[in-house]
């Protein structure tokens, strides 16, 4: 078999022996990349788009023709001594292609890898080890390694600026002083496995996820039944071990093993099929709830490229609320909503309108308030105005998830999750199920679609189901606590 390991094949193969050997063998095995991976690859395309502008003079390799020509226009470049974007160069077994070359003095070249992360991992010492092996045995001389990601302290003003949009991290002594030896080493066992007749079975375990999610988990995973021990709450040590000592049943957990209190309630009720209710504990929670009560939740978009002037790569900028009234209690809750339209930056109509329907007093309820509380206080940054307004709210503010994250409540239905995705339909029968957007990531992807693309045909449509789904979130929480009061 010809054997040429890219730096993605190279990180499988340290990942897992038994994924490289099926990434060559039987390629067919591996699904396509899904929606999310592709939207962190499109984010990744623009996040080098921004970097090349800091090398004016850069020249991009063509790999559209064929890979001997990539490596053919390379050398071209080389010789002409400009930063190059994606340089191919082959060494042994070995292919790398690395985001920017940058020449340094006479005949050095800086070796530069872009990431849309925010800081350095050890992943990337591992890539840029890769890179640095292969250009350096293919007769580079390699001055120094650096990683540029993205500086999430950049706040945008007027057009983006790559010289703040990117810091450049120095990994020159990490990868000269150990990697050049540990990527030979590695290279060599990761030939052997998958040259091998058939791959070397590898039990599962946290290297399933780490540093990615492994495309073959379902196929390796798949031995696992339903109720399983990975259902533990907030647990990912423990099930590990009991995997390897060959318990796979969430009922099966032997006394000897000592589980928290929430993991010792959940296997109760795993055992009993019956809820948890301290009905103490509810009480307790609801007696805090002052009427009236708002019942607020928010959507958010964020992206790497931040989207607004006074805003930061990454940073979640809120364009929708619902908001419930309930003004005494039991009685029919009236609704208020908002969602942006057009493409200027949403936060001071978000705010003034959101004000206006909040009234002076009474709880203001979220279903992991901490999440609204960082937006409100995010907006108070750029639109001061509203820094009082926005302490007043954190003091009235209640968050539904704490009965349920103490265990004060706990069916087994929700699968060990304590998100109002899992509790909603649990305590009152409702569900995100058959909504066409039913979570947060995909009202993000849409509302960015319809307002920010020309792909907008159906924006109405969009908008309905938008009002439709941050309604339930609200309208749900309303309907939880009414359930609450039950149980106490
Ligand atoms: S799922 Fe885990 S064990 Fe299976 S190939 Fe991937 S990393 Fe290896």
């Amino acid at each position: 078999m010809n054997i040429r390991l890219s730096k993605t094949k190279y990180l499988n193969g340290l990942q897992c022996k038994k994924l490289i050997w099926y990434v060559y063998n039987e390629p067919d095995a591996i699904p396509e990349p899904d929606e999310s991976t592709q939207a962190i690859f499109a984010q990744g395309h623009l996040v080098g788009d921004y970097s090349k502008k800091l090398f004016p003079r850069g020249m991009e390799v063509d790999h559209t023709k064929s890979f001997e020509e990539g490596l053919k226009s390379t050398k071209e470049l080389i010789l002409k001594r400009v930063p190059i974007f994606e340089a191919a160069l082959t060494y042994r077994n070995c292919y790398a292609r690395a985001d920017i070359l940058e020449p340094v003095g006479r005949d050095k070249w800086n070796l530069i890898e872009v990431k849309s992360s925010t800081d350095l991992k050890d992943v990337n010492y591992d890539d840029i080890g890769f890179q640095c092996y292969v250009y350096t045995g293919a007769g580079l001389k390699i001055d120094k390694c650096y990683l540029m990601c993205i500086d999430n302290t950049y706040i945008r003003k007027g057009d983006i600026d790559p010289n703040k949009l990117f810091k450049k991290i120095d990994v020159t002594d990490e990868i000269k002083t150990s990697y050049s030896k540990t990527v030979e080493n590695n290279v060599a066992y990761m030939v052997k496995a998958i040259e091998a007749k058939t791959f070397i079975e590898i039990g599962i375990g946290a290297h399933c996820n780490d540093p990615y999610n492994c495309p073959l988990i379902d196929h390796c995973w798949s031995f696992l039944p339903e109720r399983n021990v990975f259902l533990l709450y907030r647990n990912k040590k423990l099930p590990m071990n009991l995997i390897q000592d060959g318990i796979l049943e969430l009922t099966e957990i032997p006394e000897k093993y000592k589980l928290s209190e929430k993991n010792q309630i959940q296997v109760d009720c795993e055992k009993t099929g019956k809820p948890h209710i301290d009905a103490v504990k509810i009480k307790e929670f609801l007696s805090t709830i002052q009427y009236p009560a708002y019942y607020m939740d928010f959507e958010t978009c964020g992206s790497v490229i931040p989207m607004f002037d006074k805003s930061s790569p990454y940073q979640q900028i809120p364009f929708q609320f619902s908001v419930h009234v309930v003004k005494e209690k039991g009685v029919k809750p009236e609704h208020f909503s908002f969602l942006a339209d057009g493409t200027k930056d949403p936060r001071p109509e978000f705010m003034a309108k959101l004000k206006e329907v909040m009234g002076t007093n009474g709880s203001v309820i979220a279903y992991n308030a901490g999440f609204e509380m960082d937006k409100l206080k995010k907006c108070a940054e750029v639109l001061p105005n509203y820094n009082k307004w926005v302490d007043s709210i954190e003091e009235r503010i209640i968050d539904l998830l704490q009965p349920f994250r103490s265990f004060a409540y706990y069916n087994p239905k929700q699968d060990g999750s304590c998100s109002l995705k899992k509790v909603l339909p649990v305590l009152t029968g409702k569900s995100y199920d058959d909504m066409e957007i039913g979570d947060g990531g995909t009202a993000s992807a849409e509302y960015c679609r319809v307002t920010f693309t020309d792909d907008n045909k159906d924006k109405e449509k969009v908008r309905k189901l938008l009002e439709e789904y941050c309604g339930l979130d609200t309208m749900g929480m309303v309907d939880i606590i009414e359930q609450l009061y039950i149980l106490k």
